[in-house]
């Protein structure tokens, strides 16, 4: 006679079942290389690079053809599995983590290059084209595409759209949102769907803007149009030093008031100039309390024109060390540290939680004293980088993961920093979207009301609530667990939050 089933038991069997179901459907459309689902096959989907939460999918699909990705589309829908659409797995806030009773479908085979126009200025890709592989394509033309996440050299456009990603260029030449002409995907049902076209404008709703940040939520991307920039004549970095972060702080925002937009405006801490020196070598001042990089490009003359400006606005700032790079392998060294300020932190800690809020800039060197203090609250080491251009932070909280304890006190240290910046009149998210990281924030940062109607548009696109659910948006119920919610009307006063 066989042992009665325990609860969990139980749950596998079932789960087991489920995934045959699935796998004899998903056959069907796909070829059998097209379909994992081995627990030792799945393990590299288990997260993004946001690698403290993981989860196991019931199955990965990776369709090769637009008529597949309809297919497995219809066939989850047909069925009630969700699907998570997944392109590099590079993001950072868990928007590709799988469900554990989904599909993940990854799109890593759509990386075709469609077509360069150099008269438009424009290109049509893949949703798995790598992002620097656009601007390679475009390089003989004399083109780049702009967005450049420091990911660039990993991530693809069609993660670049669900996360509207930015990157050091992107003050001047704007985030994904300002480079994208046109998207093409399918809806939950598998049915083919268009935003915006190949004019500058597309008539009716801007639905564009709407897809563009969604997280994989509304549809799933399979090709992309973006805009091309011609290549700068010339392009110089200036690296200032400041020995106090205020100074650093409102240099930026003097910068931006003094009526230059540079085409890169950035800021490190000690910690991350430390980090950065001992890992690339870039030449950064290890004594300087916060470094800025400047970057402006353009003809020659506009160049010397406006590096010249921004010198003296640094010098009336109180930088203490001003070098202005005098060859493109200068610039590129001075950039170096910058865009490798990532895996610089995964050398001096097992993992590193990178946050994302943004706040006013003239509030930088206040977020950056804040979180000094934090760094005694939750005992845990913090190196900060930043689009300070932007007011778009990136504190890197370093912890153990083996440690559970850690673990629980980098979140609290994340939520504080992220709630601060709300309360500091900024954003939880600037660029890595919101994914399963930061939906309790997302309690403070909107009320009942507001979250309620984010849930509206997701169900006008997908009212089965299969595209990736569970991310992005939270509940009524989480946030009234979360203790902090906000009441459809007026929010409940931050009592818990620092006062600035
Ligand atoms: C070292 C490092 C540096 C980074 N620097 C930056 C930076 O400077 N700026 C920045 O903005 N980000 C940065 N990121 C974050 C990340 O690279 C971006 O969010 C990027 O856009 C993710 O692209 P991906 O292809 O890896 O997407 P994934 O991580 O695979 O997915 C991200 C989200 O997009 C959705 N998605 C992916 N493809 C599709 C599709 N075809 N259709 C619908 N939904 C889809 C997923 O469901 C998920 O919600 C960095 C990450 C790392 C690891």
């Amino acid at each position: 006679m066989n042992a009665p089933l325990t609860p969990t038991s139980r749950e596998s069997l079932q789960k087991a079942e489920r995934q045959s179901q699935v796998v004899r459907a998903l056959q069907a459309h796909l070829p059998g290389h097209a379909l994992i689902w081995h627990e030792e096959d799945t393990t590299p989907y288990e997260c993004d690079g946001l690698t403290a939460y993981r989860a196991r999918p019931l199955v990965v699909a990776l369709p090769e053809t637009e008529a597949q990705v309809a297919a497995v589309l219809k066939t989850c829908h047909q069925l009630g599995v969700p699907v998570v659409a997944r392109g590099a797995g590079t993001g950072l806030s868990g928007g590709a983590m799988p469900h554990t009773l989904g599909v993940t479908m990854s799109l890593a085979k759509f990386n075709r290059i469609l077509k360069i126009d150099p008269a438009r200025r424009t290109a049509v890709v893949q949703c798995g084209v790598r992002n620097l592989a656009i601007s390679e394509a475009a390089s003989p033309f004399n083109l780049y595409y702009a967005p450049d996440p420091s990911s660039q050299i990993a991530c693809t456009i069609g993660g670049n759209v669900a996360e509207n990603s930015g990157g050091v260029h992107c003050l001047k030449y704007g985030l994904t949102l300002h480079n994208v002409l046109r998207v093409r995907g399918f809806t939950a049902e598998g049915e083919p769907i268009e935003f915006g076209g190949e004019a500058l404008d597309a008539p009716g709703l801007d639905l564009l803007a709407l897809v563009i940040g969604s997280e994989g939520m509304l549809a799933v991307t399979t090709e992309v149009t973006v805009k091309l920039v011609p290549k700068p004549q010339l392009a110089r970095c200036i690296m200032a030093s400041f020995d106090d972060v205020r100074k650093a702080g409102d240099a930026v925002a003097a910068v931006i008031a003094a009526g230059i937009i540079p085409a890169g405006l950035e800021m490190m801490d000690k910690p991350m100039t430390a980090a950065v020196e001992d890992f690339v070598h870039a030449g950064y001042d290890l004594d300087a309390a916060a470094i800025l990089l400047c970057e402006s490009d353009g003809t020659p003359e506009e160049v010397e024109e406006e590096i010249g400006r921004m010198t003296a606005v640094l010098r009336g700032c109180g930088a203490t060390a001003i070098a202005v790079s005098t060859s493109e392998d200068e610039r590129m060294k001075f950039w170096s540290g910058r865009k490798n300020a990532f895996p610089a932190s995964g050398r001096i800690s097992p993992d590193y939680m990178c946050l994302d809020s943004t706040i006013p800039r003239k509030r930088l060197a206040d977020i950056l004293l804040a979180i000094q203090e934090m760094e005694k609250k939750y005992n845990l080491r913090c190196c900060n980088v930043f689009h300070a251009g932007d007011g778009n932070l990136h504190p890197l909280v370093l912890f153990d993961a083996n440690d559970p304890d850690e673990l629980h006190r980098c979140e609290l240290f994340g939520a504080d920093i992220l709630e601060t910046s709300v309360a500091m009149g900024g954003t939880v998210s600037g660029e890595h979207g919101v994914g399963v990281e930061k939906l309790n924030s997302m309690c403070v940062q909107f009320t009942a009301t507001e979250n309620e109607q984010m849930f509206g548009v997701k169900r006008a696109f997908d009212p089965a609530g299969l595209l990736n659910p569970g991310k992005v948006i939270p509940t009524l119920q989480r946030c009234a667990e979360y203790g902090k919610q906000v009441v459809r009307g007026g929010r409940l006063p931050h009592a818990d939050l620092p006062r600035f």
